[in-house]
């Protein structure tokens, strides 16, 4: 489970996030929306503390991520150890799969795991090869990610978030990069991980996407939760303005 209650971001004096809250039970996904710029990725990325946010709550599967204030009235986490290690449970996948390009896709999945988590190296990699058969690339694990489509790259990408064994995973437009052909191939994968339970945030412009598979859908306007609710009432009866002009634009 994740709560994030009231995140503020500045970058110099650009306000992004003007405090943003979300929360997500166990097995629920929660999609976020929204016009480029509003602040979705860097939401994400405060989260996992790859960025620091300058206010708010992060509590991840029951721990509060503890903050101290600075000199100049910003939070920042106080032990870097706990943000390491929490951090390890929380999976992103990124538009751009990320992949290390020198290492073959099964060297990627298994590099985490023996390094961060001290998992023995033939436990890591039978899981390893579990992960890639359930996203239907058990054929490619002796191949660099230069040798692979961009759908195939997600995928491999995934399954190297989750042999983190992830409490959350958080997925930044996950499809925007490919190829519209390959988009199916990894919405099928997510829709998967959905099914099987995993608590996940996912930010999407795949609207019909977001709307099936989505316990929740929260709709990002400059740094502001501007709607939130259930798919069927925020897609069908949006209450502001914003989201309507925003749903016309995108279907
Ligand atoms: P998109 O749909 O295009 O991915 P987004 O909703 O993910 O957009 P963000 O990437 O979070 O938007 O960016 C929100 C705002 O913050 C933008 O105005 C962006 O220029 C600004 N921004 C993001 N990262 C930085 C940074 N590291 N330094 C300065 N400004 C930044
Ligand atoms: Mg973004």
């Amino acid at each position: 489970a994740i709560e994030v209650h009231g995140i503020h971001k500045r970058f110099g004096i650009l306000p992004v996030l003007n405090g943003v809250s979300v929360s997500a039970q166990p097995g629920e996904v929660v999609s976020m929306i929204g016009s480029s710029g509003s602040g979705k990725s860097t939401f994400l990325r405060c989260i996992n503390l790859l960025e620091q946010p300058n206010d708010g709550r992060i509590v991840i599967d029951g721990e509060e991520i503890r903050m101290k204030k600075t000199a100049d009235g910003n939070a920042v986490p106080a032990d870097m150890r706990q943000v390491e290690r929490i951090r390890s449970r929380v999976g992103m996948v990124f538009q751009n799969f990320n992949l290390w390009p020198h290492m073959t896709v099964l060297e990627n999945i298994v590099e985490a795991p023996l390094h961060v988590l001290k998992e023995e190296r033939q436990a890591a990699v039978d899981h390893a090869h579990a992960l890639l058969k359930k996203v239907g690339l058990s054929d490619k694990h002796a191949q660099y990610p230069g040798q692979l489509s961009g759908g195939q790259q997600q995928r491999a990408a995934i399954a190297r978030t989750l042999a983190m064994r992830p409490k959350l995973i958080l997925l930044d437009e996950p499809t925007s990069a490919l190829d519209p052909e390959l988009v199916g191939e990894v919405l099928r994968v997510i829709r998967q991980l959905a099914e099987e339970g995993n608590t996940m945030i996912l930010v999407t412009h795949e609207m019909q996407f977001a709307r099936e598979v989505s316990h929740k859908i929260l709709f990002l306007h400059q740094g502001k939760v501007e709607e939130e609710g259930a798919p069927a009432e925020v897609f069908t009866n949006p209450r502001s303005e914003r989201m309507r002009q925003f749903l016309a634009r995108t279907f």
